[in-house]
């Protein structure tokens, strides 16, 4: 069934399912927002959502594109956790999704636009990460305010946390001020509107104070943020590609841009077929990286080309062209984790992931 493929991904579901328990299991009664960005992290936003439809109450997306992608496969609840720009906002309201407020302004212009009943916002207040929200300073004074927005329904109040997997002490005082912000505001204007902050690393490292909702990202898809977590989780990607060429190469030879490695024996090397247009990182050429042949880890050797790679497999007997290479995942007893190619790229897990390219095709197992 992969015979075609050159470079592809296989997304398993069972893993996605697993985690996704894992999370349930962690929150008790609060609401999974299972966040399917930028194409559910790499993995493919359809084929994701629809696995996840029964363990997920809601979904969370970047923006009004990947909404009305995603609407098109779920009826679920979609929230839009970028901002809205002034030429989305109609269509944000006609399709019924979520939009998070930055502003009363804000949520004025989509009072104006609103039709058929009330439209369902996320209110969010900026806490410490400085990227959207209303000051917290200010909250509560503008938050006074949303009931003269007759067609304006607050589904929901939240912050975010920049440091929860880099400052303990920092969020634990963030996550209390955020809880005394909420009584202010629920006993200042009345209604059932919701609460929720913590993102994958928050779930995992402070699950006391958990609230209404958790928007879960990267550990449903099988890597933890917090190392200490990782073996609670099932990796849903495997990244693979096929070998194109071996050859035998003679002591002296330089291998690929830059001549930057020169081979210090005789040596079988295999040319694979994927590179950085794949979304293969360019920043692991000469960072001991490696790829897995057979279970056996087989060393990159020299730069990252935007459509091959070149591996040593000297140590491989029988080596086909058109055999399976592992770029990342496991492959018997040996594995190359996400966080292994972060760490030699000098990038984060959540980067390595969301730059697997268009060209790598996303096989749903
Ligand atoms: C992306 C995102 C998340 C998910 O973060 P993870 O660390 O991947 O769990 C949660 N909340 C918001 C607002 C986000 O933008």
């Amino acid at each position: 069934m992969n015979e075609s493929y050159r470079c592809w991904a296989e997304i398993d579901r069972r893993a996605l399912r697993h985690n996704a328990k894992v999370v349930r299991d962690r929150i008790g009664a609060a609401e999974l927002l299972a966040v399917v960005k930028a194409n559910a992290y790499g993995h493919g936003l359809v084929g994701v959502a629809e696995t996840l439809g029964k363990d997920a109450q809601l979904f969370g997306v970047a923006n009004l594109e990947e909404a009305i992608q995603l609407r098109a496969a779920l009826p679920h609840p979609i929230m839009i956790l970028g901002p809205a720009l002034p030429q989305e906002i109609a269509t944000i309201a006609e399709g019924g999704f979520i939009p998070t407020i930055s502003s009363f302004e804000e949520a004025g212009e989509f009072n104006r636009v609103a039709r058929e009943g009330p439209i369902s916002i996320n209110f969010k207040i900026d806490t410490g990460m400085g990227r959207m929200g209303v000051p917290e300073s200010e909250a509560l004074d503008v938050f006074q305010k949303f009931p003269a927005l007759l067609n304006i329904k607050i589904h929901s109040i939240s912050t975010h946390l920049p440091v929860s997997n880099e400052d303990a002490n920092y969020t634990r005082e963030q996550l209390q001020r955020f809880g005394k912000i909420v009584k202010q505001l629920r006993a200042a204007v009345p209604g059932d509107f919701k609460a929720h902050v913590l993102q994958s690393a928050g779930t995992l490292a402070f699950s006391d104070p958990l609230f209404d909702i958790v928007r879960a990202g990267i550990m449903l898809y099988g890597i933890s943020p917090l190392p200490e977590f990782q073996k609670l989780f099932k990796p849903v990607m495997i990244w693979k590609t096929r070998i194109a060429l071996v050859r035998d190469m003679p002591k002296g030879s330089s291998i690929s841009y830059g001549r930057t490695f020169i081979t210090p024996r005789k040596m079988r090397i295999a040319t694979l077929s994927a590179g950085y247009a794949d979304g293969y990182p360019w920043d692991l050429s000469n960072r001991d990286a490696a790829v897995l042949v057979r279970g056996q880890r087989c060393a990159l050797l020299g730069r990252v080309t935007m459509d091959l790679i070149m591996i040593d497999v000297s140590k491989i007997d029988n080596l086909q062209v058109g055999d399976e290479a592992v770029l990342m995942g496991r492959d018997g007893n040996e594995e190359i984790s996400c966080a292994e190619l972060a760490g030699r790229a000098g990038t984060i897990t959540w980067e390595i992931i969301t730059q697997v390219g268009s060209r790598v095709r996303r096989v749903f197992v």
